[in-house]
């Protein structure tokens, strides 16, 4: 049993601000801290149930947040950027199951702590109408290579969240977000007994699980931009449309180049900062 385990940081327990989640953040080293120990939980429930490879992506900002040193050492980890998968790098290498830790509810959402979707300019995405944030998005991208997603570790909105994608996903909760930057918080060593506890549960009835797919092939992808100008520069790739001042669709014939369209459309909008 192969798994791939991958790790966000706005979504772990005692993470709230992005005093926690930015790079330069004074409570940074901490939050990768916690980060490293919820992935080790799941890390551990997935050797345990009998998985022969765990594989961990660090999927927050440029891939440099997870502690080598201090993760489980018959894990072996994903890091840097880019990469052609991005948050799920690896899920085209036979796995069985995908585990989300640390993961966060989409742009827009109440109660969701350092709620987003890749980008701060994104406010909205939608795939043939269903409309997305990274739980979403990177649960279609496994889809792609038939791998389901079975548990996800982050706040009860990003939990509710992943359950209305995907019925009977296995959730720990590790705190309620109060707003966009505050919450209530367990306890880091409840946090990781809930997630290793969550992971086993996950595991122990792989073959319940679906991957997540598009019922059409071919995919309309809808973005709704923060401000005007994104869209300005976000016409550059061929192939996209304006229909509003703040929102542009893509035509893909498939998922994996609407999502490929996606990553280079927010790897833009990376460049341009000032706008
Ligand atoms: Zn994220």
């Amino acid at each position: 049993m192969k798994i791939l385990v991958s790790a966000d940081i706005e979504g772990v327990g005692s993470v709230v601000r992005s005093e926690h989640s930015g790079i330069q953040g004074r409570e940074y080293a901490q939050a990768r801290r916690l980060m490293t120990e919820e992935v080790n939980a799941a890390v551990r429930a997935a050797f345990d149930a009998g998985a022969t490879d765990v594989l961990v992506v660090d999927a927050h900002n440029v891939g440099l947040n997870l502690l080598p040193e201090a993760l489980d050492e018959r894990a072996r980890l994903v890091m840097g950027s880019p990469r052609p998968l991005a948050m799920m790098e690896g899920v085209d290498r036979g796995m069985d199951a995908v585990c989300y830790v640390g993961y966060h509810g989409m742009a827009g959402t109440t109660d969701a702590a350092i709620a987003h979707i890749f980008h701060s300019r994104v406010a909205a995405l939608k795939f043939n109408g269903l409309q997305v944030g990274e739980i979403g998005l990177n649960a279609l991208l496994a889809g792609v290579f038939k791998v389901p997603v079975v548990m996800i570790a982050g706040d009860a909105v990003a939990c509710r969240e992943a359950r209305e994608l995907l019925p009977g996903i296995e959730t720990a909760v590790v705190k309620e977000s109060i707003g966009a930057y505050a919450g209530i918080c367990l306890h880091p060593q409840r946090c990781r007994e809930a997630i290793y506890t969550a992971v086993a549960r996950a595991l122990a009835r792989l073959e319940t699980f679906e991957p997540l797919v598009l019922k059409e092939t071919a995919v309309i992808m809808e973005i709704r931009f923060t401000t005007a100008s994104s869209v300005d520069r976000a016409l550059r790739l061929p192939g996209t449309e304006r229909v509003s001042g703040d929102t542009l669709v893509y035509r893909a014939p498939d998922y994996l180049t609407a999502f490929k369209a996606f990553a280079a459309i927010t790897d833009l909008l990376e460049l341009v900062p000032w706008i």
